[in-house]
């Protein structure tokens, strides 16, 4: 049985895409893996209108932390200060990132799903001038919060404060406004809603915010600067995933003909509106408000007595797979995600199977 994955990722693939893995067999020192590099980049800056001169993607081989590890691991300086936003378990694990590294930094930590709030962070900046960085989740994929990323950048922006975002489950399908809001730089990846397959991540960053060679990186593997250099001239330091990079490329095209990250939005929203619509219902409540949730991915309470399990088991057997709470809220919510090839019909089909288990 091909199931439909409602899990943010790896999402259910379309067909196009999916035969894009029997591309011919391709080294990656040949010219043709170069074209075929050079086309993904260009393909992941149109996507947001980034220009090539002030903009850097970097292609990595490894899944979406690998991005936000690159990321945090290679763009603070030795003698820089990482601020990290804490409300969900990605901007926790910023922090275990920053431990690993010795990286100085600093936790604004706040209940899983809180909303920021933006006079708190720019009183606590105004107290701690030393900070130079700020790692933000955009979409926190724990509760479908989707952090005001424009509000936080337009306070940075005022203070110097150099922007680094995971992006990795809103890229592509919610609004990045890298210059106006002071992006320094976003991680994401290829199989989440960019919908390929799990393999590639990647990094935009703005291109003098690369550390110099002359410094002795803390990684070698995830060095964002070492790849830089050798991508700009078609090369790869490392392997990378060749196939995963043909998978992506086609789901790139797809995307692009779809009409670009306006139209994927618009398309999650129509998903998730048969979905709330269904579950209201049903009387299934969303963990937050809805205006205060990505169109990506949303949590809701579990109905009153039916676990997690049995939810799970009885869509599982009817062709869903759905996503369990984590943490604390595991045994209290599920999550739904409208990534991937996932049409209105599924949606639907999803409302209708979930009805005879809650009606007892
Ligand atoms: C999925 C996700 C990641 C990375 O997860 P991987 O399992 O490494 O791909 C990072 N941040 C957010 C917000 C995510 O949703």
């Amino acid at each position: 049985m091909n199931h439909i994955l409602l899990n943010p990722g790896p999402v259910t693939l379309s067909q196009r895409v999916r035969e894009a893995l029997l591309r011919p067999d391709l080294c990656h020192r040949e010219p043709e893996f170069a074209d075929l590099q050079y086309t993904i980049r260009s393909q992941l800056l149109a996507i947001y209108d980034l220009d090539p001169a002030r903009w850097a993607v970097i292609l990595l081989t490894g899944s979406g932390t690998a991005a936000v590890e690159a990321m945090i691991s290679t763009l603070v300086p030795p003698q820089g200060r990482l601020l990290i936003l804490e409300n969900g378990v990605y901007g926790e694990r910023i922090s275990k990132m920053a431990r690993v590294y010795r990286i100085a930094h600093d936790r604004f930590t706040l209940p899983w799903g809180a909303a920021i709030e933006l006079e708190a962070v720019d009183h606590y900046l105004e107290t701690h001038t030393d900070v130079t960085h700020f790692a933000v989740i955009h979409h926190e994929t724990t509760t479908g919060r989707l952090n005001d990323l424009e509000s936080i950048g337009r306070v940075c922006k005022s203070r110097g404060i150099v922007l680094l975002v995971d992006g990795v489950s809103s890229f592509g399908a919610e609004r990045l406004e890298f210059e106006p809001w002071g992006i320094g730089a976003c991680a994401a990846t290829a199989n989440k809603c960019l919908h390929g397959v799990p393999g590639t991540s990647f990094v935009i960053v703005r291109r003098d915010l690369l550390p110099l060679s002359q410094q002795t990186p803390r990684t070698l593997y995830l060095d964002l600067a070492s790849y830089c250099r050798e991508q700009d001239q078609g090369g790869t330091p490392f392997t990378q995933s060749v196939q995963c990079f043909y998978a992506l490329t086609e789901a790139l095209a797809e995307l692009g003909e779809e009409g670009g990250w306006r139209r994927r939005h618009e398309r999650y929203r129509a998903l998730l509106d048969v979905v709330w619509e269904g579950f209201e219902d049903l009387g299934v409540a969303p963990l937050l408000q809805r205006a205060a949730m990505s169109v990506v991915l949303n949590a809701f309470h579990l109905p009153q007595g039916v676990g997690y399990a049995a939810l799970h088991d009885h869509l599982k057997n009817n062709g869903f797979v759905i996503y369990a709470g984590q943490g604390g809220l595991a045994q209290s919510i599920f999550r739904i995600s409208t990534m991937g090839a996932i049409a209105v019909e599924d949606m639907r089909r999803l409302v209708a199977v979930m009805q005879p288990l809650l009606r007892v």
